[in-house]
């Protein structure tokens, strides 16, 4: 068993990504520039924008946070959006989801300019992704196909059963695994929970890419013998006897499920940290981009 380690390979993306940023500022040009907008005071959120801030400035990027009080209106939030499209000095925006309930949050995912959409929630580039057209892939399936990609994973022709069928991870991640190419080539179900006998299923499967978020829901006798597992769940599970209240763990019983597996992500420390790097590449290349585009 190996595992898939993302935060080491992360760390290798964030000092590759260092290394083209020092080279942008040897030359004169400017930095890539990430904003992000959080909407209230969602723990999670909070922690995984701070997160983002942080990554940026380490690697030399500029990075701005927009926090907007919980209350904020649709119109309010449409209006910071149209702000951050028009600022020439911003390269890539996120809009942390999950918005409020009084927030239409496809609304300002449609009102977000392609160019800036270093997310890839945007239809425009959902649909360039899904024709294999180059465009910004969302962060969490890229990391996905990336720390693949890095571990030399054979995917070309074995059965992947993706758990999960969100716009954000288990729609695209089944869509790029299908895909031509190094992480790909796969023959993908994907599955949800609608899904009759998921067991049979996933006893098929040589990799599974769980992606549901419910604690330990994947067990041993769910997988066959040498399965690769990428556990993309995030759950805060309450634990009086921590200092911060709560613990993290996947959607798979690792103690279980890791002396079956060939390769396994661990949570936290896979595919988590994987994303933000991800994403920080999707700001660097619309870095370039705009600059190309003058
Ligand atoms: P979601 O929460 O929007 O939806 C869950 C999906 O699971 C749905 O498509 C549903 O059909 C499916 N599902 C629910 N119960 C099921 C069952 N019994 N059998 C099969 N499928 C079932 O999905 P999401 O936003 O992709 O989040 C999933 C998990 O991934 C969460 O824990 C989230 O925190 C985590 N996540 C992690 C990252 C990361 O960076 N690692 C990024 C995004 C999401």
């Amino acid at each position: 068993m190996e595992i898939l380690d993302g935060k080491k390979v992360s760390n290798q993306i964030k000092d590759e990504i260092a290394v083209e940023v020092a080279q942008m500022k040897e030359r004169g040009e400017k930095v890539p520039h990430l904003a992000a907008v959080l909407v209230g005071n969602d723990g999670a959120s909070l922690t995984y924008v701070g997160s983002k801030v942080r990554s940026c400035k380490k690697i030399g990027f500029e990075s701005t946070l927009i926090h907007l009080p919980e209350e904020t209106s649709e119109s309010d939030l449409l209006t910071q959006v149209k702000a951050l499209n028009e600022n020439p000095d911003i390269d890539g925006y996120i809009v942390q989801l999950p918005l409020p309930k009084h927030i239409d949050e496809q609304k300002v995912l449609m009102a977000v300019d392609p160019d800036k959409d270093v997310d890839g929630f945007h239809p425009t580039n959902f649909g360039k992704m899904a024709l294999d057209m180059e465009s910004f892939i969302p962060a969490t399936p890229y990391g996905i196909m990336e720390l693949l990609r890095r571990y030399n994973v054979d995917t070309s022709g074995k059965h992947t059963v993706v758990i999960g069928r969100s716009h954000i991870v288990g729609r695209p991640i089944s869509i790029l695994m299908s895909q031509k190419g190094k992480a790909a080539d796969s023959t993908v179900t994907i599955t949800h929970s609608r899904t009759k006998d998921l067991k049979s299923i996933t006893l098929q499967a040589d990799i599974v890419v769980s992606a549901l978020g419910v604690p330990d829901f994947l067990k041993a006798d769910m997988v066959k013998e040498g399965v690769v597992i990428i556990d993309v769940g995030i759950t805060r599970v309450p634990d009086e006897s921590r200092e911060r209240g709560y613990y993290i763990t996947g959607d798979v019983d690792f103690d279980e499920v890791s002396p079956k597996a060939s390769y396994i992500t661990p949570v936290p420390g896979g595919v988590g940290p994987m994303t933000i790097a991800m994403l920080l590449k999707n700001t660097l290349l619309a870095r370039e981009r705009h600059h190309k585009m003058g």
